[in-house]
């Protein structure tokens, strides 16, 4: 059967990780394309955007591909609905895997935001100094409050940087830990950090580090994706695989 996985997740790359090597399945996986040198990925795999779902639906056709598996970003909400949409078109067996979000805990100092429009506004007036864990195409709002000195963490460079006066960039690729998250909110005197609540372990360390140093965190809520049959962990998308498979050996597919 051949299988599908949109990535660009580490658990993307553990599911391809699991089920490479697998006589009974040809996986490819799929990135955007977002990152310069991705890691290697286990299987193989296709690279850029395939068009929308009608581009999706056509590249199912085409490879005739068993079983889909959106093992995207929380935050990745136009792929997310896109393969939803071409699986049910289809008729491809669907899954996502979605980690879930994380729980504020005692001591957390949240302000949760619906957009980065709001996480902007919530730093305030003052100036701040402000550790921005997000995405590069999400930081360009913060220039309309340019009295922040900002501290940019990315995978690539940020190009062109932010048009503020005031702003830091490192380039580094996670997993992050909270002792190191530490000592870089601590050398760069950060009073207050932006993120995604992107769940995970990753990149927990800051939220962690966070919570020690009694630092605000203003927190950008998920986006709400339409219903899709889900499961939280690589385990669970390995054992729906092998469901499939079955059925669509019962079926003799
Ligand atoms: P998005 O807004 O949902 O998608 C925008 C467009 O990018 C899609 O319409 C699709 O183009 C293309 N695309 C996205 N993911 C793809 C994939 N895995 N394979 C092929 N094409 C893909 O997604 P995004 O937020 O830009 O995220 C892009 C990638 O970065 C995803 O793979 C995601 O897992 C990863 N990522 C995202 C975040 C985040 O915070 N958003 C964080 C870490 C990693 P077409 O319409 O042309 O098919």
């Amino acid at each position: 059967m051949n299988i599908l996985i949109l990535g660009g997740t580490t658990e993307a790359r553990v599911l391809a990780g699991a089920l490479a090597g697998r006589a009974d399945l040809t996986v490819t996986l799929s990135l955007a394309g977002r990152t310069a040198k991705p890691l290697p990925q286990g299987v193989p795999t296709r690279v850029g955007g395939f068009g929308g779902v009608d581009g999706l639906i056509e590249y199912l056709r085409a490879e005739k591909i068993g079983a889909l598996v959106d093992a995207t970003h929380p935050f990745a909400q136009i792929i997310s609905e896109n393969a939803a949409r071409a699986a049910e078109a289809c008729g491809v067996p669907f899954l996502a895997l979605r980690r879930p979000a994380w729980a504020k805990m005692d001591g957390d100092q949240w302000i949760e935001a619906g957009s980065v429009a709001s996480a902007v506004a919530a730093l305030g007036q003052a100036p701040r100094r402000v550790f921005l864990a997000l995405g590069r195409k999400e930081i360009a709002p913060f220039t309309a409050a340019p009295q922040h000195t900002y501290l940019v963490r990315s995978v690539d460079p940020i190009d062109p940087p932010l048009a503020v006066p005031h702003a830091i960039y490192l380039t580094a690729r996670g997993p992050f830990s909270e002792a190191d998250d530490r000592a870089l909110l601590e050398r760069h005197r950060i009073d207050v950090i932006v993120a995604k609540n992107s769940g995970g372990d990753a990149s927990y360390g800051k939220i962690a580090a966070a919570r020690a140093m009694r630092l605000p965190v203003v927190m950008l809520r998920r986006p709400s994706l339409s219903e899709a049959p889900s499961v939280e962990t690589v385990d669970a998308v390995v054992a729906w695989l092998d469901h499939a498979l079955t059925a669509a050996a019962v079926r003799g597919v």
